[in-house]
């Protein structure tokens, strides 16, 4: 069973301009490069939560997934290799590149590399943030949430569910798009997905939320003093209740900067919305290129 969202790689060729965006903007802790001059970052105990690997396109690299033990990998193991996928186990060098005792790795039919992984390496009291700032919310609820962008809304939706475990936490119809959203612990959601177009493969942002609303006017003003695009307003979520701002991030991912989600427990009935905030999220860069689409 998924736990949480432990830790996320991506490539880019924009690994520099990164390093800023991910200390100065986002208030990220970078430490020392990967073996591979990837930038690296911290945002709690855990000693690596993001890594920004060099490469030729943006893309997700790898999305890791926390799971108490192996036990438990090896049942959810079983699962996904009945579906039809195959899983490798990662050797020790491996497992240490990426500060957990062990992980399992697949690619799923959609294309993305997922990671079932545990024993998390943590170093209490050593999260230093980038800028001064309240620090953020992860614990049970994890790193944040991944919006994927899928070929095929249906055939995702199914695997996500039925084969790794997800919960089915609302849907968004928002005049043609469709958006599902999928918890695995108190967090409204985890993983979200949308179909924008049949075929295309990419991500819109990834949701790192903070412990004040504060830090969030704060990283709009720290974008608009050194001109990283603020894509989306401060605005807030029907769903998640998220009070957040879209950020664009040097490698097209838009991280949602956020603050406030609600909790979920057992007890959570799916809902549908109608749209997907109540207020603000006003978009400010139409100019700018819609989404992390895999290739661009
Ligand atoms: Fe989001």
């Amino acid at each position: 069973m998924i736990r949480s969202m432990a830790y996320l790689g991506l490539n880019t060729p924009a690994v520099t301009e990164w390093r800023t965006f991910g200390s100065d903007i986002l208030g990220l802790h970078a430490i020392d490069d990967g073996a591979d001059g990837a930038a690296r970052f911290r945002m709690d105990d855990a000693d690596c939560r993001l890594w920004v690997h060099p490469g030729i396109h943006n893309d997700i690299a790898y999305i890791g997934w926390s799971l108490s033990d192996e036990r438990e990998a090896l049942e959810l193991k079983a699962v996904i290799e009945a579906g039809g996928a195959k899983l490798h186990r990662a050797d020790a060098d491996e497992a240490a590149a990426r500060r957990v005792r062990g992980y399992y790795w697949f690619t799923d039919p959609m294309g993305f590399r997922h990671e079932l992984s545990w024993g998390q390496y943590v170093s209490p009291g050593t999260f230093v943030p980038g800028r001064p700032m309240s620090g953020f919310r992860t614990g049970d609820q994890g790193m944040g949430h991944i919006v994927l962008l899928v070929p095929d809304l249906r055939a995702a939706d199914l695997f996500y569910r039925e084969v790794m475990g997800f919960n089915a936490s609302d849907c968004i119809m928002d005049g043609t798009r469709e958006l599902l959203f999928y918890h695995c612990n108190g967090r409204h959601h985890s993983l979200a997905i949308g179909s924008p177009a049949p075929g295309m493969r990419g991500a819109h942002h990834l949701m790192l939320e903070v412990n004040s609303l504060h830090d969030v006017g704060i990283a709009v003003d720290r974008c608009v003093e050194t001109d990283v695009p603020v894509s989306k307003s401060i605005g807030c979520h029907t769903n998640d209740r998220m009070v957040s701002a879209y950020l664009y991030s040097p490698s097209v991912l838009r991280i949602e900067y956020g603050y406030g989600g609600i909790a979920i427990d057992d007890l959570w009935e799916p809902k549908t919305y109608s749209r997907t905030s109540l207020w603000g999220h006003k978009e400010l860069r139409p100019d700018l290129p819609p989404a992390m689409i895999v290739g661009n």
